[in-house]
C-alpha cells in the first residue's frame, strides 16, 4: 500500500543564544533525523514524554513549523505534495487534506464566535464554498454526526462542557472532508469518563471517512485502546516503531519497555515509569553521546557510549538500539 505521508529524515533545530550580541551558544535538538510512513486508513500512535519532540513533530507535519532539514510528501489520489516545494495551489490543498485536533478544548475555539461561525469559517476559506443552504446542510450534518444537537450552532464555546468542545474541535477538523487528522493529546484534558466517548467517536469518524490519524499522546493506555501501530520517541529520535500489538506484548527497546511496565494508569503511570528509568532525563542542551538513551538503560555497555545505533529490524518492530530485547518469540 502506498503511503499517505512520507516523512524522511526530519529535523528542527533550535539555536540558543544568548547575551547582548545573541551569540549561539548551543542547539535544542527538537526533532532529530526522523523518518516514517503514515498509510491510508489507520490509526499511527507517537507516543513518548513531555519534551520528546512528538508535538513539535506534529507542527512540521502541519507545516506550523519550518523544519530545519528533511522530506516531507503527501501522497494524494491524484497527486503528490511535496511540503518543501509547493506552491501557493498546493498549500491550499494540503491545507484542506490535513487538519487538527487541540489538546485543550478551552482554548482552542474562538470565544466570540458561535459553533455555526466557527464551522463554517474553515468551509468559506479552505473549501472556497458560498452557498448558504450548502452550508448549513453540510454544518448541520457534522454536528449530529459528532453527537450534538443542530440546535447548539447558535451558542458560544463558553457554554458547552470540555467533552463538548472536543467533538466541536472534531467537527471542525473534519468538515473539510481531509486525508490526514494530527490529534496533539486530544483526550488529555479530558476527564476520564469522557476519554472513551471521545476515542470511541475518533474510531467512528476514522471509519466513515476514511480518514487516518496520527495520534499524538503521551498515555500508553489509550494507545492501547485506539492505535493500529505506534512510534515510540526519545529526546527527538524514533527508537521504536511497529504494530500496537506487537509493542504492547513484546517490546524491543528498554525505554518502551520502562513505559510499558505501569500502563494502564496515564499521568501516573509516567511518573512511576520515570522511577524505573535510570536518572533524569537529560539536559536537551547537552544531549548524551552515542545511544541518546544510555545515561538512562539498565542494559548500556561500552558501545552504547559511543556509537548511534540505527533504526533496525527486530523481529517485526524495527528498533534503534544496539542490544534489542528478546521478544516473548525469540
Ligand atoms: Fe540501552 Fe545500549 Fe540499547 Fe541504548 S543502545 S537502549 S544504551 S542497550
Amino acid at each position: 500500500m502506498e503511503p499517505l505521508l512520507t516523512v524522511k529524515n526530519l529535523k528542527k533545530h533550535y539555536p540558543i543564544q544568548r547575551g547582548f550580541f545573541k551569540k549561539t551558544v548551543g542547539t535544542v535538538k527538537a526533532v532529530d533525523g526522523i523518518s516514517f510512513d503514515i498509510f491510508p486508513g489507520e490509526i499511527l500512535g507517537l507516543v513518548g514524554e513531555s519534551g520528546c519532540g512528538k508535538s513539535t513533530l506534529g507542527k512540521c507535519l502541519l507545516n506550523l513549523i519550518v523544519p530545519t532539514e528533511g522530506e516531507r510528501k503527501l501522497n494524494l489520489k491524484d497527486r503528490s505534495i511535496n511540503l518543501e516545494t509547493m506552491d501557493k495551489a498546493e498549500t491550499r490543498q494540503y491545507r484542506k487534506a490535513v487538519q487538527m485536533i487541540f489538546q485543550d478544548p478551552h482554548s482552542s475555539l474562538n470565544p466570540r464566535m458561535t459553533i455555526y461561525e466557527i464551522l463554517k469559517e474553515p468551509l468559506l476559506l479552505l473549501l472556497g464554498e458560498h452557498d448558504d443552504k450548502k452550508i448549513r446542510a453540510n454544518i448541520e450534518e457534522i454536528i449530529s454526526l459528532v453527537g450534538l444537537k443542530p440546535e447548539f450552532l447558535v451558542r458560544y464555546p463558553h457554554s458547552f462542557s470540555g467533552g463538548q468542545r472536543q467533538r466541536i474541535g472534531l467537527a471542525r477538523a473534519i468538515i473539510t472532508r481531509p486525508e490526514l487528522v494530527v490529534a496533539d493529546e486530544p483526550v488529555s484534558a479530558l476527564d476520564v469518563s469522557i476519554q472513551a466517548q471521545i476515542l470511541n467517536l475518533l474510531t467512528d469518524m476514522r471509519d466513515n471517512f476514511n480518514l487516518t490519524f496520527l495520534f499524538i499522546t503521551h498515555d500508553l493506555a489509550v494507545v492501547r485502546y485506539i492505535c493500529d501501530r505506534v512510534i515510540v520517541m526519545y529526546l527527538g529520535h524514533i527508537v521504536e516503531i511497529g504494530d500496537k500489538l506487537d509493542i504492547m506484548s513484546s517490546p524491543r527497546h528498554p525505554y518502551t519497555n520502562a513505559l510499558l511496565q505501569v500502563i494502564p494508569k496515564g499521568d501516573k503511570a509516567l511518573l512511576e515509569s520515570k522511577r524505573l528509568l535510570q536518572g533524569e532525563l537529560p539536559d536537551p542542551i547537552n544531549m548524551p553521546s552515542g545511544c541518546v538513551f544510555h545515561p538512562r538503560c539498565p542494559y548500556c555497555k561500552d558501545i552504547c557510549k559511543t556509537q548511534v545505533p540505527d533504526l533496525a529490524e527486530k523481529g517485526r518492530q524495527l528498533v534503534k538500539c544496539h542490544f534489542p530485547l528478546a521478544g516473548v518469540k525469540d
